[in-house]
């Protein structure tokens, strides 16, 4: 499913899976899909997909391995999630961090082809679209059961259940679901002009972008949006229009793209996340989408939402 409005796919989005919800729970259809010969297994290492090809290759896709090549690799017991069916063939990711140079041993399947871990930020950059979204399912997933394995209420060891999307202290019998972090961006919009900002994490002196902030308990999207617009820019905000979504596995949020039009146009910039914010005529912006730096100022690259916000207000 493509998200609203977005007209072109999101990097993280359009998952070709199905999740199969409704079957994962039941343990005895979730081993039998495990032990089909057509189940595929995706690898990480410390976070890392396993991709094919050299460590150099710029376009490339994951190197799935079937159950036989998972267990000469690792029969130790490690993390196992189900990601979905690709047909009728069963997806999971493997988490083989236990391992200390798993490729070695990968290497001595005789049907290895060369492969290699690679960085998930910098994967995302190599993979199809819909590689992408599974990476972000699976990494997610992954990196929530590594940094959960104990019980919140009683200290005990949990267990996962549900092909990974649920954890159970067998003390205590609490439920634990992997957690999704709402965060709302926001393009801010006056008329023909928008504010694009820089935060002092970006680093470049010249990136702006859309801001930016995590949805607080007891909080909706829009009163999220009219709070950090307020707090980083001194800027009142009236109507909050959705535009897209995007998850961003870095570690759990979800990015809630938003337009949010300006009721005032002072600019106070809180001088401690955001160094510097300005408006930029629609012309201005059109061209800085086209790639052009102006006035040292460079719009964030496609695989961001925001550069997504800032294209549909451009082109709406
Ligand atoms: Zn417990």
């Amino acid at each position: 499913m493509t998200p609203t409005h977005a007209k072109s796919p999101l990097v993280f989005t359009s998952n070709p899976l199905d999740r199969a919800s409704e079957m994962r729970s039941d343990a005895n259809w979730l081993g039998a899909k495990r032990a089909e010969p057509q189940a595929r297994f995706l690898l990480f290492w410390k976070l890392q997909p396993l991709l094919l090809g050299p460590e150099a290759e710029e376009a490339t896709e994951f190197y799935l391995v079937d159950g036989a090549s998972l267990q000469r690799v690792n029969d130790a017991a490690t993390q196992e999630v189900f990601l979905g069916l690709d047909g009728e063939s069963p997806y999971f990711a493997a988490d083989i961090s236990v391992l200390e140079y798993p490729i070695a041993t990968l290497k001595t399947d005789s049907r290895y082809r060369e492969s290699h871990f690679r960085d998930a930020r910098a994967a995302l950059e190599v993979l199809p679209i819909g590689q992408t979204a599974i990476l972000g399912q699976a990494k997610a997933l992954l990196d929530w059961h590594a940094r959960h394995r104990f019980c919140s209420v009683c200290g005990s060891a949990t267990i996962s259940l549900d092909g990974g999307y649920r954890r159970e202290c067998p003390s205590c019998k609490a439920g634990h679901f992997p957690r999704t972090d709402p965060a709302a961006i926001m393009l801010v919009i006056d008329g023909d002009r928008c504010l694009l900002a820089r935060n002092k994490r970006f680093g470049v002196a010249h990136n702006h972008s859309a801001l930016a902030g995590f949805v607080e308990p007891g909080e909706s999207i829009e009163e999220c949006v009219r709070r950090e617009v307020f707090e980083e820019v001194g800027i009142r905000v009236g109507n909050v229009l959705y535009v897209a979504s995007q998850p961003w596995p870095f570690p759990s949020s979800m990015m809630i793209g938003c337009f949010a039009e300006a009721i005032s146009d002072k600019i106070q910039v809180d001088g401690s996340e955001i160094v510097s914010a300005r408006w930029f005529e629609k012309e201005t912006v059109k061209k800085m989408l086209a790639g052009s730096e102006i006035d040292g100022v460079r719009l964030p690259r496609p695989i961001a939402i925001a550069f997504h916000l800032i294209k549909a207000w451009v082109e709406g």
